[in-house]
């Protein structure tokens, strides 16, 4: 990676404010953390950071409190529960600027660590407003960002920051960019790439970018039947974007030899977990039904495609995986991905969801933990998040 990382600076007493991604998902009616996999992310440089003596100030966004203070997004419980992952108290303040935090702050000894309260509590956050910039980057000597998940947006924690203090990569974020940036500027043929989840609709870019550097494309998921659609196939009450038939006719006369669609599918009579199926040709869909997952015969081609990939790419799932009896051809391509001698990548928040849920997360080399920011950086964009740190 050309970004300097938290390696490369000297942290002993100093004041480290490093923006992490503390978005977690809370139960709606507790307030309880349900999934703390953003927190355990963030631990390798939070722990570096204390392990070297810094002072460490730790700022994230939690939903969308939109400028206002909103006592259920308050990261209270993500600080109590960082204490506990950490072995060592970890002080909150009730706001993310301001004197009660700057007294919180002047008051850190070396390895302390300290989060402050939700940045999105203020509007200027978002809009990335210099003032609330030049406050934030007032605590801190030095500037860390290991929030890959929101580097695709220019907030002020993420961006605005880094013009008034050193900035370098915390371990997440070197780790994110070393795996993307390695399937996106050189990676090791054969690079195949595998597409589905839902619609086409903000994949476009991808779809257009990867279609220029992989060997292979397999089209899954619901974006599949647009596909289909577009080729003249009969696909019944599916899921399909009416609106992206002629894009889809394009990237399919660009992608020639290289794309590759579904040849049977599972259909389900309604969109529902309890739903009839059956397993039909892509010639056969009945009608009334709809297309919920990819079938057998096309996973055994997809199979035959990515046995001698060196790299591969994965967004979004093969089928409705949510319901069990449609989960097959999304379990079957995380087995599948799993058994390859491939660096394999998997981008996209249903994706990871997916593969966690199937329990193969640690068969794959990188699991990005950015959805939006991930897809971006497929995309080929700059994220201006990494773009704010200093180079190498
Ligand atoms: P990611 O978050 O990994 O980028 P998406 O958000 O694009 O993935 O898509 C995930 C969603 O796509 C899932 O909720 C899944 O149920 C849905 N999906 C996949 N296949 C189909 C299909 N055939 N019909 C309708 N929805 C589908
Ligand atoms: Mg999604």
């Amino acid at each position: 990676m050309n970004k300097k990382t938290v390696r490369d600076i000297d942290v002993k007493g100093k004041r480290v404010l490093v923006r992490v991604d503390f978005n977690v998902p809370l139960d709606k009616k507790t307030g309880v953390i349900t999934d703390d996999t953003r927190i355990r992310a963030a631990l390798p440089t939070i722990q570096y950071l204390v392990d070297h003596g810094a002072r460490v100030i730790l700022c994230s966004h939690l939903g969308r409190p939109k400028g206002q203070v909103k006592e259920g997004l308050r990261l209270t419980p993500v600080a109590v529960h960082l204490g506990k992952l950490l072995g060592q108290p970890v002080l909150k303040t009730d706001d993310c600027v301001g004197p009660e935090v700057e007294a919180a702050v002047a008051a850190l000894g070396n390895g302390d660590v300290l989060l402050l309260e939700n940045l999105r509590f203020h509007a200027e956050e978002e809009a990335n407003a210099p003032a609330f910039a030049r406050q934030l980057a007032g605590l801190a000597d030095v500037y860390v960002n290991d929030a890959f998940g929101t580097a695709h947006r220019a907030h002020a924690s993420t961006e605005g920051v880094a013009r008034y203090l050193p900035a370098v990569a915390g371990f997440l974020m070197e780790k994110e960019i070393d795996y993307l940036g390695r399937a996106v500027e050189n990676p090791e043929h054969p690079y195949i790439a595998i597409i589905g989840g839902a619609k086409i609709s903000g994949k476009i870019e991808v779809l257009e970018n990867l279609l220029g550097k992989v060997d292979a494309l397999l089209i899954g998921g619901g974006m599949a039947n647009t596909f289909l659609k577009a080729q003249g196939f009969y696909v019944g009450d599916s899921l399909v974007e009416d609106d992206k038939l002629d894009l889809a006719r394009e990237i399919l006369s660009r992608g020639q030899n290289k794309l590759h669609l579904p040849q049977d599918v599972v259909v389900a009579d309604a969109f529902d977990a309890n739903a009839k199926r059956q397993v039909v040709d892509v010639l056969a869909v009945p009608e009334g039904w709809r297309i919920m997952d990819i079938g057998p015969k096309t996973l055994a081609a997809f199979e035959q495609v990515l046995r001698p990939a060196r790299t591969v790419v994965w967004n979004g799932p093969m089928g409705v995986f949510e319901f069990p009896t449609f989960a097959a051809g999304t379990q079957r391509m995380a087995e599948l991905l799993a058994h390859l001698d491939a660096v394999t990548i998997i981008g996209g928040g249903d994706s990871a969801a997916a593969v966690a849920q199937i329990g193969l997360e640690a068969e794959m080399s990188h699991i990005s933990t950015g959805g939006g920011a991930s897809l971006e950086f497929l995309e080929g964009k700059v994220l201006p998040g990494v773009a704010a740190l200093l180079d190498k």
